[in-house]
């Protein structure tokens, strides 16, 4: 049984702000929100924090994690970026890498960033024999198709099967959906309602072409939606009509698309959507909405139980920021990757300042220290090993701006 205390730490629940918390954390759950019970052994006092439920990624390609970006748009739909990217000469130099390293360099962006779980949007057969290496976690279960259009990649069992297959289990049904604006692709909706498609196991990526009607008609399924807003804009010069999802009160989440489209992390993504927002419809996108993009509404829309929130008997899987003063939800949006102070993941540390190692080791963590973005880390695994690997792979020391860590070839 593994039992230790975060203490001093103010906590954005996300939907309360409480200063000065002990945080109980038995095995992989949260045993208790307050001034602690006393019996804990393993303390780390982290009184310049802010513990927030670990951040959802709701959207990225683990095996597409590359740099940098491909593409020349604006593009009609996803698929003649696709073939630009597949001419690519960093195509060709991604190519040279193990599937399972490019795995683990996906998943360790996400880590360094705060993310405790990422929806890696991939077929099971492909992303199966990985997921268990990772240093983060991938949502497991889940039913999909490529997306909607006649022209979708053969992934699933078709848009009813899968469905039936979410409702049935409990699960979510995840697409690409309304990505462009030929003919088809902006009747997804419609064609995915017919095909009994949309409902609130549904969870919509993109919605570029949402048309006003579409949105009510999301709302009124239960759907949710995710917004990729840096790859949107580099793809298309669009994005989806967040304004009026905000309106209806869609349930909407944030996600990063791969970095060979989109933004270099969930940090990036949240400060982009929010300058995003205010270009396209002049107004404030709020933090605390934001925060809930990435942590209580993914939960949602992921069927996710006992995720997303700081709460007696939830997961235990939670990130620490650096309190910048303001808001407590301003030092979560506002964070660069020297502020993820600490990420817990089903009840371990597994990234955090190197002053932090005592506790890593008390708990039986494996962790490696590291120099990111000239602050001293420590991550569990072999981050370096990794980067040197991938290096050899491609013949040069390959620099990743998403994982600018130091490292010798
Ligand atoms: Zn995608």
């Amino acid at each position: 049984m593994k039992k230790w205390t975060i203490t001093g730490v103010d906590v954005l629940t996300p939907e309360t702000h409480q200063k000065k918390r002990h945080v109980d954390i038995q095995d992989d759950r949260i045993k208790s929100v307050g001034k602690g019970d006393g019996t804990a052994q393993i303390l780390l006092n982290i009184e310049d924090g802010i513990l927030a439920p670990g951040l959802v990624n709701s959207h990225d390609h683990l095996l597409g994690n590359y740099y940098p970006k491909v593409g020349n748009g604006p593009y009609e739909n996803w698929l003649p970026w696709d073939n630009d990217l597949k001419s690519a000469p960093v195509y060709q130099e991604r190519q040279q890498i193990e599937n399972r390293d490019l795995y683990l360099l996906g998943a360790y962006r996400n880590l360094v960033s705060g993310v405790t779980t990422v929806s890696d949007h991939m077929p099971h057969f492909v992303a199966e024999p990985f997921y268990d290496i990772l240093p983060v976690k991938a949502i497991r279960e889940y039913a999909l198709v490529h997306s909607v259009a006649s022209f979708a990649l053969a992934w699933g069992e078709g848009i009813s099967a899968e469905y039936a297959k979410a409702k049935e289990q409990g699960i979510p049904f995840v697409t690409h959906c309304s990505e462009g604006f030929d003919a088809e692709t902006k009747r997804d909706i419609v064609t995915l309602d017919r095909q009994g498609g949309l409902g609130d196991h549904s969870v919509l990526v993109h919605g570029l072409a949402f048309s006003e009607s579409d949105i009510d008609l999301i709302k009124e399924r239960g759907a949710s939606v995710v917004w990729c807003g840096d790859s949107n804009y580099f793809m298309y010069s669009k994005t989806t009509n967040v304004k009026y999802l905000r309106k209806k009160g869609v349930n909407l989440c944030i996600g990063t698309d791969s970095p060979m489209s989109g933004g270099l992390n969930i940090l990036h993504e949240m400060k982009f959507d929010k300058a995003l927002y205010k270009k396209l419809f002049g107004e404030e996108l709020p933090d605390d909405e934001i925060v809930r993009m990435v942590t209580a509404n993914p939960a949602k829309a992921f069927w996710m139980k006992n995720h997303g929130q700081v709460k007696e008997g939830f997961h235990a899987d939670l990130t620490v920021f650096r309190n910048k003063g303001g808001s407590a939800a301003s030092s979560v949006v506002s964070a660069g990757l020297k502020d993820v102070m600490l990420v817990v993941i089903d009840g371990l540390p597994v990234y955090g300042e190197a002053e932090f190692a005592p506790v890593f080791a008390a708990l039986g963590v494996k962790y490696q220290q590291v120099v990111l973005d000239g602050a001293q880390k420590i991550i569990i695994g072999d981050l370096v090993g990794l980067l040197k690997r991938i290096s050899r792979a491609v013949g040069f020391k390959k620099k990743f701006p998403f994982l600018p860590v130091e490292f010798e070839v």
